[in-house]
């Protein structure tokens, strides 16, 4: 059998924009009236503003509906925003929150549709199809790049191998036996597995990858050529978040020249992060994402917190739907450390637990090896510092495993002396980055 350039549900890459606004706007319009109907958040926050669903006319005002927050969902914890009844939903996913809570996210049946959906025209997009071997290594748990990345796959009609993340040995394993061509993970680990395959003495030259699929957390294009050059992949950057569907809200194509947004389920704008005015296109600010077709869930112009700008150039590829410039970073302060996030504010409030007068502390990230590690440098006090060598390495335990259990990941703490972490004149510089790209 022949195969299709594309898989059928990227038609709607191509739609004119009259069409694709007129998508838009009857489906903002109906996800505005569901969410000021079943959200008591939204609709309060409507109300305050004097805004009805009936007064979203264009889709130029949205700019007069209230904005969301990752708060917004940790303040209603857990189902507050769920605009269809529990019966409904399906599939619950979850991520970090600024706090020891996670978010939860939950998906209906046409929510999981539409998310495969968006993740067979990703694959599409960079080039895939039914005769691919797809390794997905991203980690099959709460966390949705697993199973988003998992069904997209197979509506694909790929072969898809659901590994999960982790365990290199067996990963460089299947990717060799079972004739592996494409892989999806975070960029850090594909390196990882880069690095292995060059440390056992093995190449790539004689394996049949061809593709990588990577997201999750910013990376660069000087990460992206070195990975290319030694391995002789392509490799692509995909986009996604939690809160708003998983991965699936943008893709890179064949061009390998930003990233295209599913603007028929995702209305993007870009706002000043500081004052939320909308800027023009081309500018760089904030990305708000508008869910258009999302039920259990409806997001609002919600604020993701990462930096971007829109790229106004048709694409060579023939995509109509608009390309936003790869996210190198974040306006809040969450760290991304092997997938995971991390917020300095989880890591304080775990160390409180153990020691209540914390002083001073600061988190250094780094890289080994192509993994982040992340170490959590604490003054002890001078009181502190004169007691027993083993009172010290307890207290260092301790903390390890508080901090452990709040974020789930592994980390080094290291007691320093006292007075021995740099004072700013203002506010503490509580995270030095000092992870390198490639
Ligand atoms: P999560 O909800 O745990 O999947 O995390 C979503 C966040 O991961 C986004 O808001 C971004 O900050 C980050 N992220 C996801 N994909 C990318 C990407 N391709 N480039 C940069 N950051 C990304
Ligand atoms: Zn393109």
């Amino acid at each position: 059998m022949g195969v299709l350039p594309f898989h059928p549900d990227s038609c709607a890459d191509f739609l004119t924009s009259d069409e694709l606004h007129r998508i838009q706007l009857h489906r903002l319009q109906t996800v505005v009236r569901a969410s000021y109907e079943h959200v008591p958040l939204t609709r309060q926050r409507m109300q305050e503003r004097g805004v009805k669903p009936e007064h979203i006319r264009s889709l130029a005002d949205i700019a007069a509906l209230p904005f969301m927050q990752k708060t917004d969902l940790r303040d209603t914890y857990p189902y507050g925003l769920f605009a269809r009844p529990m019966s409904d939903i399906v599939r619950l996913h979850a991520s970090s929150g600024t706090t020891g809570k996670p978010i939860i996210v939950g998906y209906t049946r046409d929510d999981l549709n539409v998310w495969t959906s968006v993740m067979a025209r990703t694959f599409s997009a960079v080039g895939l199809n039914q005769h691919d071997v797809i390794q997905n290594a991203f980690g099959y748990s709460l966390f949705t790049g697993g199973l988003g990345a998992h069904y997209g796959a197979e509506a694909l009609g790929a072969t898809v191998i659901p590994i999960s993340g982790g365990n290199t040995e067996r990963q460089i394993m299947v990717m060799q036996d079972f004739g592996v061509t494409a892989i999806c993970s975070t960029p850090s680990y594909f390196l990882h597995l880069v690095e292995a395959v060059e440390a056992s003495g093995r190449g790539f030259g004689n394996l049949n990858l061809k593709t990588g699929v990577f997201g999750a957390e910013p990376w660069t294009d000087s990460m992206r050529a070195h990975i290319q050059s030694r391995t002789g992949i392509k490799a692509y950057d995909i986009y996604g978040l939690t809160e708003i569907i998983g991965p699936g809200v943008a893709t890179e194509c064949e061009q390998q020249a930003g990233m295209h947004v599913f603007e028929d389920h995702f209305l993007m704008e870009i706002v000043d992060p500081k004052t939320g005015k909308t800027l023009a296109d081309g500018e760089e600010g904030e990305l708000v994402l508008t869910t258009l077709s999302k039920q259990a869930i409806p997001m609002i112009r919600f604020r993701t917190h990462d930096i971007t700008s829109i790229i106004t150039e048709p694409c060579a590829c023939g995509r109509t739907i608009r390309r936003i410039r790869r996210i190198t970073h974040r306006c809040d302060d969450m760290m991304i450390i092997r997938g995971v996030n991390v917020f300095p504010s989880q890591i304080e409030a775990a160390l409180l637990e153990v020691e209540p007068t914390l002083p001073h502390y600061q988190i250094v990230l780094s890289r080994k090896e192509g993994l982040d590690q992340m170490e959590v440098r604490i003054e002890v006090t001078e009181a502190m510092f004169r007691d027993k060598v083993s009172a010290l390495e307890q207290l260092q335990k301790r903390m390890e495993h508080a901090i452990e259990h709040v974020v789930g990941l592994r980390v080094n703490v290291r007691l320093v002396e006292p007075r021995s972490i740099a004072r700013s004149e203002g506010k503490a510089k509580r995270v030095v980055d000092q992870r390198k790209e490639g």
